[in-house]
């Protein structure tokens, strides 16, 4: 399961910006298990969106936002819903809002960050990757991770070595900045570029203290080691 916890709700309204009607998707999967982003977390969502004067157009909690086909067919009755918002906040890990970002032609806000890839992963079959860094930054990229797309896992542009879009270290891979660059564009929103991205802040690439402190990670951390001759 894919551990995903909320960003700040200040965060959140930071990306919607001036935007004024936002439709809301959650995922019935690993977000809905992590407290992140399920049917209850979506309905508290749409409650402060309005409080804070947002118009809602609406919401959807689909079983794998990971899954872009069930994106794409769980959204079949609720296309008017989504054309109506300016955005779509996404309420689930970042290979969820990825998957998404590149099933909708839509502007595409990540609600949480990804903290732990877990023991199994969701039922995932795409081309979507996540480092599980803890500070997601998809809401900057169009969608697409700057961690996992770029060889280098740059965050503050390309480093300027791409051929003909192929990346200068692996030359069988798109450069990540490009199809980062295409998709802002595609959504209009190449303005994000001049966003300044803050260094990752690695303490948040560690699990959280808290989370350090279950009895799964007493037991990982006994002190007991297997001999090995
Ligand atoms: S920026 Fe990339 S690695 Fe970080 S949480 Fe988002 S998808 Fe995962
Ligand atoms: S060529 Fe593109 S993908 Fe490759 S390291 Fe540079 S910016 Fe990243």
């Amino acid at each position: 399961m894919i551990l995903s916890e909320q960003k700040p709700f200040e965060e959140i309204t930071g990306f919607l910006g001036a935007e004024k009607s936002i439709f809301i998707l959650g995922c019935n999967g690993c977000a809905q298990s992590s407290g992140s982003g399920g049917p209850k977390q979506v309905a508290e969502m749409k409650d402060k969106l309005t409080a804070a004067g947002k118009k809602v157009t609406g919401t959807k909690v689909i079983d794998f936002l990971c899954e872009k086909a069930l994106v794409k067919s769980g959204l079949r009755g609720k296309i008017d819903q989504v054309a109506a918002a300016d955005s779509v906040l996404v309420m689930t890990c970042g290979i969820g809002v990825q998957a998404v970002a590149a099933s909708i032609n839509k502007v595409c806000h990540p609600a949480c960050d990804t903290i732990n890839l877990g023991g199994s992963r969701g039922e995932w079959k795409g081309s979507e990757r996540c480092k599980e860094c803890g500070q997601c930054l998809l809401d900057f990229t169009g969608g697409v991770c700057p961690i996992t797309a770029c060889t280098k896992s740059l965050v503050s542009g390309a480093c300027g070595g791409a051929n003909k879009g192929k990346c200068e270290v692996s030359p069988d891979r798109d450069c990540g900045w490009e199809l980062i660059y295409d998709r802002l564009k595609a959504k209009g929103q190449l303005d994000k570029l001049k966003v300044f991205i803050k260094p990752l802040d690695h303490k948040k690439l560690m699990p959280d203290p808290k989370l350090m402190s279950t009895s799964r990670f007493a037991l990982e951390s006994l002190d007991r080691e297997v001999k090995v001759k």
